[in-house]
């Protein structure tokens, strides 16, 4: 299919992608594959309003019949799976099976909202008083912005949209500049839903185009209490404090620096299994990707071996061709930093293996690359620092507490995970004591989470939680109720205060 033609499936008109000021280019091969419009920053205030015209009629409806609204977005992404899949490996370079996995990834986040629009529950509280109760009720919260990066194109936004919507708050999408038209054809399935579902208020989702400034007007508006941004640490330094500085609440999915410990102990085969596909799926442009492997120096070289063996049969190419299982990187600037990256890791002594250019074999115009493995002597400045871009830092290893506190020592805190056989190092790994990480993990990989858990990590990683567990409460507010149901007026703690 043409790209023209993607775009066409996915329902994009050709006045929508023609005629804008936003040029979308594909990463397979470089071309411009669409002009769109940005939105007007003008017009941001007037959005904003909007949503809030929406939030006051949203919140009162009964959450199980916002839930409704969820259950139909989702049967809209099964029907439009493979177009909707198409568009996210031409605008983001994922292969045709990531793709496609995004966009299940979009179903199960409805299916679990839907269930959840009927278990928005409360505590009871026993009161120290007598003849009277304390509960909690859970509130709707208000306009609910969603920043989202480039890799992660659809599936952010619906971890976001399908729990606030259920929540009771309206969203505001703005998509990365990288990837408008995957947006696009989201909402266009959104609005399909909106469509069937009947009543619901002009305004409730809603997308907006173009790039930090008009993601600033959301960041800044008092009217906008929630904002999810997910992206680069850089940009939550920036998105963060402004928004905890007018009294907001975001919600950061920043970056990561995430590490696989493999133990004497582990299965070998297995671990490898789980470090090719976490260190080099989605050509190392996730969030989670396995950047740092901290190996035994019992097992360390015949790990490295194995590695290097696997890393040189990896089909390498057009993301669309079915054997292919590493696609380009986003763009040359990507890959630049990440040549840039390796030259500093060999000025700190690392021995690099792969990682070169590729030109041959591979669709013209598009930052193709072999996959990197750099040995290093130690945990540098550039191992600590995330190249978005699949390079594998190898560390060694003596004890397991030497391990776990070189996983420790990055500024990241998104996801981990050791392969080891041995019970009692699994566990000391999981503890208070163990990985500092918002997500860590025994016997599989760093990447790949599944809808059902809270995501998301600690330190520089921003410390917001999206997507399953009880994450829905960061959407909404908390209340404490206390009822007396007696004739009497007594104070908490014993206090007297007659008159
Ligand atoms: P990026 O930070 O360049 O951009 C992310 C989004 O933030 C874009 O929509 C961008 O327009 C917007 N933005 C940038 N500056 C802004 C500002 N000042 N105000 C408001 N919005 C602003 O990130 P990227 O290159 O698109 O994505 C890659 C990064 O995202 C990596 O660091 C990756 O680890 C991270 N990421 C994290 C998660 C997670 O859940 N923790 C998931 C996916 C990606």
């Amino acid at each position: 299919m043409s790209h023209d033609d993607i775009l066409k499936a996915a329902g994009l008109t050709k006045a929508e992608v023609t005629g804008g000021t936003l040029a979308v280019h594909s990463p397979i091969d470089g071309a411009e594959v669409a002009k769109v419009r940005e939105t007007d920053p003008g017009d941001m205030a007037k959005i904003i309003a909007k949503s809030q015209e929406a939030f006051k009629v949203w919140r009162t409806v009964p959450a199980p019949r916002r839930g409704e609204l969820v259950r139909l977005l989702g049967e809209e992404l099964r029907a439009a799976k493979d177009e909707l899949g198409a568009v996210v490996t031409l605008e983001a370079g994922k292969i045709t099976s990531e793709g496609l996995g995004e966009v299940q990834e979009m179903i199960d986040i409805c299916d679990f909202a839907v269930g959840l629009s009927r278990q928005i529950y409360g505590l009871t509280i026993a009161s120290e008083r007598p003849g009277h109760r304390m509960m909690e009720t859970w509130h709707p919260l208000g306009p609910c912005a969603v920043i989202t990066a480039f890799n992660f194109p659809v599936a952010v936004w619906s971890w976001n949209t399908a729990l606030a919507l259920v929540c009771g708050d309206p969203v505001i999408w703005k998509p990365s500049e990288k990837t408008p038209l995957t947006a696009m054809a989201s909402m266009k399935i959104m609005e399909r839903a909106l469509a069937r579902f009947g009543d619901a208020h002009e305004g409730l989702v809603q997308l907006v185009i173009g790039g930090p400034a008009i993601g600033e007007a959301l960041v800044n508006s008092k009217d906008v209490p929630i904002v999810s941004a997910t992206g680069s640490t850089r940009m939550g330094g920036i998105v963060g404090p402004k928004v905890s500085g007018r009294w907001g609440r975001p919600i950061l999915e920043l970056g990561g620096n995430n590490a696989m410990i493999v133990a004497p102990s582990a299965d070998i085969d297995m671990a490898v299994r789980g470090i090719v596909f976490s260190a080099v799926g989605t050509a190392g442009q996730r969030c989670t990707t396995l950047r740092r492997l901290i190996a035994h120096n019992s097992i360390k070289d015949d790990l490295v071996a194995k590695l290097t063996k696997a890393y040189a049969s990896l089909p390498i190419g057009d993301p669309r061709q079915g054997m292919t299982l590493v696609g380009p990187l986003i763009d040359h600037a990507s890959r630049d930093r990440m040549q840039a990256a390796l030259e500093k890791a060999k000025a700190e002594g690392g021995t690099v293996h792969g990682g070169k250019t590729v030109t041959s074999g591979v669709p013209q115009g598009g930052a193709y690359v072999e996959p990197a493995i750099a040995e290093m002597p130690k945990q540098t400045d550039t191992v600590r620092t995330e190249t978005f871009a699949p390079i594998l830092y190898v560390l060694g290893y003596e004890t397991l507490e030497e391990a776990i506190a070189i996983q420790n020592d990055v500024p990241q805190g998104l996801s981990s995970c050791i392969f080891t056989l041995n019970m009692r190092e699994a566990e000391a790994f999981l503890s208070a004591a163990g990985s500092d990480c918002g997500i860590a993990n025994v016997n599989i990989g760093p990447s790949g989470a599944e809808i059902g858990g809270a995501f998301g990590g600690e330190k520089e990683t921003g410390g917001g939680r999206e997507s399953g567990s009880d994450a829905w409460k960061g959407y909404m507010r908390r209340q404490t109720n206390t009822i007396n149901y007696s004739a009497q007026l007594p104070l908490a703690q014993g206090v007297k205060f007659d008159f």
